[in-house]
């Protein structure tokens, strides 16, 4: 199984560091080539403006599209999140439409706005999961009637934070917090796990 972690931009080094306490060796990806035989891509949280820019001009657009429909999946983190999304209630950046949610940037506030929060994760045990929020993007809109769609944890107020969305022959996971700055490597092991 080969996984990559997309780095133009944001906090990939922290991603590759909790894969490899898994024993797990990424590949920091910066080239479209770099792609090809991906089994799993990592977008990492950062600034979805900037990294859909570096997308376009890198020309990763079609790369990872392609890579995507031969089967490679991609995990999302907040920013990354903004990036693979269907829609943004924001004019930009532009996303890649990977996974069927609208998404709505910086709706938790600025900076200091950011949090830390105890979330259920059933898929992950009983054992809740430390929630990182920094200037997270709100999941506003995702049809749950949508079989291929599941919501695989939320906030005590109902917002889903955790989504992942089966296609034919890949899966797209998305997280609206931060597990790679979390010593808890069990979202890490899951896309490990759903990639294998
Ligand atoms: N607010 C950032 C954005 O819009 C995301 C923040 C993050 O990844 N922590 O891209």
């Amino acid at each position: 199984m080969k996984l990559g972690v997309l780095a133009l931009q944001g906090d990939f080094k922290e991603h590759v560091k909790s894969f490899s306490q898994l024993g797990i060796d990424t590949l920091e990806i910066r080239n479209p080539e770099e792609l090809s035989n991906l089994n799993g891509l990592v977008i990492p949280g950062g600034e979805s403006t900037t990294i859909t820019k570096l997308i376009d001009i890198y020309g990763f657009r079609d790369a990872i599209l392609k890579s995507v429909k031969q089967g490679m999946n991609i995990w999302g983190t907040c920013a990354g999140m903004i990036v693979v999304s269907k829609r943004l209630t924001d004019p930009y950046p532009n996303p890649l439409g990977l996974i069927d949610i609208e998404v709505s940037r910086n709706w938790y506030g600025s900076q200091i706005n950011s949090f830390e929060v105890a979330i259920p994760f059933k898929e992950l045990g009983p054992k809740v999961f430390p929630g990182i929020f920094i200037r997270a993007p709100y999941i506003s809109s995702v049809d749950e009637s949508n079989k291929s769609i599941k919501v695989l944890a939320r906030l005590s107020d109902g917002t889903p934070v955790a989504i992942i969305q089966k296609h034919k022959n890949h899966k797209i996971l998305v997280t609206s917090f931060h597990p790679e700055l979390t010593d808890d490597l069990r979202v890490h092991q899951y896309f490990v796990k759903m990639t294998e």
